[in-house]
């Protein structure tokens, strides 16, 4: 028979500790979005798909969205891409970011477009420089901020020339000297990125630049590989930044479709204490004590769990040696042996249920608290982490 307990609130607005206090960096819009000084670090993904193609693009975007995509950015390669910009950000329901390289004209497109921003790469546009004054207006007048965007593969040639190869100290002196065109026009509304695909090269220079100025800082790994790879890289590198209270905005890049790159960048920030967190599984690797298979069982809770969005941490452990401790600290957990599984509700068992029945069991616990959790703290409490409804 099952014990009556008191199912407990998990807490939502704990006080998380965090590794470093967030450098002070100045505060820019980015459509009805802040990123730097306090707001809270966003993240970034963009699309795959021919941005001219305005239905696939905003299906993509609507679900990026959908997955905790706080920014998305579109490349703009043609003149139809560029015309397609005025109805994508128009319905978007998120800050729509045009990603330009060569032609300077689709900067001044993308400003008429309503972007929330537009991303330069001055190693990529011809004679950028004389082309800053008449951008700062157009982007002040129309209350757009933009990215400078240096990237490792497009270093401008004099800065390769003088420092040999895409050292940190080259992307920061092209970073640095494209801010200053800015800042002398009297224009501050721009955070900055220096990409590189090498780890300790991408970490080193955002570490200069940050030491440089309070421009807000987008932080990326490119061209970080495939799925398994880029994650490890992109985790490395914004989590050692993360860790020192750099960087405002995030975008994880892989080779993959860009929904996953979203899943990467939002749990890393749930998982540093920088956003607040949703579902966590805490399953144990297995050992020669475990009586279960725990890979198997920690896959089919995750699954089962999929659609809760109560930030609920739930335990999934092999033997008992530690599933009671670790079922302490979670929301709830089960742990395994002799054909039956154990499952706990803060710590206490509720119920012992045979071992095939443990998903069902734990998917109707977690139900049960996402149902108490919504009738106590308002719908609104459980709709994801997105920075729209967090208080800024
Ligand atoms: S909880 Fe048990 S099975 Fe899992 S790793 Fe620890 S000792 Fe091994």
């Amino acid at each position: 028979m099952t014990e009556a307990i008191a199912l407990g609130i998990p807490s939502m607005r704990e006080e998380r500790p965090v590794l470093a206090p967030r450098r002070p960096t100045r505060r820019i819009r980015v459509g009805d979005l802040s990123v730097g000084g306090d707001a809270p670090i966003t993240v970034q993904s963009m699309t795959t798909t021919k941005t001219h193609d305005i239905g696939a693009t905003l299906q993509q975007i609507a679900e990026l969205t959908a997955s905790g995509c706080d920014i998305v950015r579109v490349a703009c390669p043609t003149d139809k891409d560029a015309e397609a910009l005025p109805i994508i950000a128009k319905q978007s329901r998120i800050p729509v970011i045009a990603d330009i390289h060569f032609k300077p004209k689709y900067v001044f497109q993308a400003i008429e477009a309503g972007c929330g921003a537009v991303r330069v790469n001055p190693g990529n546009i011809r004679k950028f420089d004389d082309q800053v004054a008449a951008i700062c207006k157009a982007a002040s007048d129309a209350g757009v901020s933009l990215r400078i965007g240096v990237n490792a593969g497009s270093l401008d040639p004099r800065l390769l020339k003088k420092h040999g190869k895409a050292t940190p100290e080259a992307l920061v002196e092209s970073a640095v000297w494209e801010a200053g065109l800015f800042e002398e026009c009297g224009f501050h509304d721009f955070k900055i990125s220096v990409k590189h695909h090498d780890v300790v090269t991408m970490v080193r220079a955002y570490q200069l630049l940050s030491e440089m100025g309070d421009w807000p800082l987008h932080l990326g790994v490119t061209e970080a590989g495939p799925a398994f790879q880029g994650t490890i890289k992109s985790c490395a590198a914004f989590g050692t930044l993360l860790a020192q209270g750099i960087g405002d905005t995030i975008r994880v890049s892989l080779s993959a479709p860009p929904v996953e790159e979203v899943k990467v960048g939002t749990k890393l920030l749930e998982f540093m204490g920088l956003r607040e967190r949703k579902l966590e599984i805490v399953s144990c690797p297995s050992c020669g004590r475990a009586q279960v298979d725990v890979w198997s069982l920690a896959e089919s809770v995750e699954e089962g769990l999929k659609s809760i969005s109560a930030p609920l941490r739930v335990a999934v452990m092999g033997c008992v040696v530690n599933g009671p401790g670790e079922a302490r600290e979670a929301d709830l957990g089960c742990a395994s042996g002799n054909g039956k599984g154990q499952i706990f509700v803060h710590g206490k068992v509720v119920e012992t249920v045979p071992e095939d029945q443990v998903v069902e069991t734990l998917i109707k616990h977690a139900e049960a608290m996402a149902e108490q959790m919504r009738a106590e703290l308002g719908e609104d409490a459980l709709k994801g982490t997105a920075p729209s409804v967090l208080a800024l």
